[in-house]
């Protein structure tokens, strides 16, 4: 997130904004007055530093001058190429053990080991992360009707702009002995993963985990990131947040559940805290994982209020939804404009992402909102699509053979 964020962002919640305001990255507007508290972060500080961007690449010619100058910023306006990722395979041996998990997390995930092929990849290619807060932006046109419109990115000359966002960074109960990374810790002032290996020992490290592993990237890249931006963590609450137990059981809480919640939302302030000093940033994927395709009203509006007060307040205001099994709500979102739709755009909402074949986004017309789909690296798209992904990463460089033998399209 870019300083102009991270300062708009503070406003936002001291000001409880309730009308909109225009301005770079997109505005929020909180019709319920925005979170019961202020994000904990730090957020005026620590601001990933610019520089890097532009004084890493080697100049073209010698210079006489003992300073490097300045990289040439020029305007982007195409197509801003959006991926997303599950939680990665920390260990192949027990997620594709043959138990009734396997087949699910081949097809959804990537394994460590792919994950940091990719970002390889995706570096040679030219790509450079950006903040999708910064993709688009909220004005108020001639008639004073509030608008989506599409930002110009100022990018290093020769960069391609990239987001990643990440789908449910909760680590679900399930994922503990299914080869995944258990929690986000803070260890040495950096986010560490926390989990167990197959033998049962405690790991902590930044080479099993998605976040851990970019952070690691960046830093030894830091050209592959715009203004220190990394990726939007998508969270649902049902959960917790972040391997953080952080929720509310709908068969009641005793007080003593209820102390023990208490004591996770402490222990994870810290962590949003960190994670947003170094370039992450959140959306909302629903509370309850929830389908909006087939939810009603009445569904969706009870699982939003649920999200903000369990997860918004935790992470503060965004105006990011990614739909849960990328369904959209009244029969899609890009044509009609329907009730669910209505309502979580009244709630602050304003970019919509699905998951389509190609980085596809919209700027509707009808109502202040732009709807989107992502491309997704995982094993379906590895073992079947890689010629679309060519301009990404090769699948057939970056395959993990510790997954089963499910065959391949391509030889
Ligand atoms: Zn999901």
């Amino acid at each position: 997130m870019n300083h102009r964020m991270r300062r708009f962002l503070s406003a936002a919640v001291i000001f409880a904004l309730i009308t909109s305001v225009a301005g770079c990255g997109i505005t929020l507007q909180y019709a319920d007055g925005g979170p019961a508290s202020p994000p904990t972060s730090p957020e005026e500080t620590a601001s990933p530093s610019p520089s890097a961007v532009v004084s890493e690449s080697p100049s073209p010619s010698p210079s006489p001058s003992p300073s490097e100058p300045p990289l040439k910023l020029v305007p982007f306006d195409g197509i801003v190429e959006h991926i997303f990722f599950h939680p990665v395979v920390a260990y192949p041996e027990l997620a594709f053990d043959g138990d009734s998990k396997a087949e699910g997390i081949d097809k959804n995930m990537v394994t460590a080991s792919e994950y940091s092929k990719m970002l390889q990849s995706l570096y040679d290619k030219g790509y450079i992360l950006v903040d999708m807060n910064d993709v688009w932006s909220e004005y108020t046109d001639d008639a004073g009707v509030l608008r989506m419109k599409k930002e110009t990115l100022m990018l290093p000359e020769g960069k391609k702009p990239l987001i990643i966002s990440y789908d449910d960074v909760n680590y679900y109960n399930y994922m503990f002995t299914n080869g995944f990374t258990h929690k986000l810790v803070i260890r040495d002032g950096e986010i560490w993963s926390y989990g167990l290996d197959p033998d049962g020992k405690t790991v902590y490290s930044q080479e099993l985990d998605a976040i851990t592993i970019l952070d690691q990237f960046v830093k030894e890249h830091p050209d592959f990131s715009l203004n220190g931006a990394k990726g939007c963590l998508c969270l649902t609450g049902y959960e917790g947040i972040l391997g953080y137990r952080t929720m509310t059981d709908t068969h009641g809480m005793t007080a003593e559940m209820e102390a023990r919640r208490q004591a996770e939302i402490e222990a994870v302030k810290p962590i949003v805290a960190k994670l947003k000093e170094t370039g992450w940033y959140f959306g909302s994927h629903s509370w309850g994982h929830i389908s909006l395709s087939n939810s009603e009203f009445s569904t969706a509006k009870a699982d939003t209020e649920r999200w903000l007060k369990e997860v918004g307040t935790l992470v503060g205001p965004t105006a990011l939804y990614f739909y849960p099994f990328g369904a959209r709500p009244d029969g899609g979102d890009v044509r009609n404009t329907g009730p669910i739709f209505k309502y979580l755009q009244e709630k602050g909402f304003r970019v919509f992402a699905s998951v389509g074949m190609e980085s596809y986004s919209k700027i509707k017309t009808d109502i202040s909102a732009v709807i989107c789909d992502r491309m997704h690296p995982d094993g379906s798209t590895l073992r079947t699509q890689r010629d679309r992904y060519l301009k990404f990463y090769d699948a057939k460089l970056v395959f993990d053979e510790a997954r089963p033998d499910y065959g391949v399209n391509w030889d």
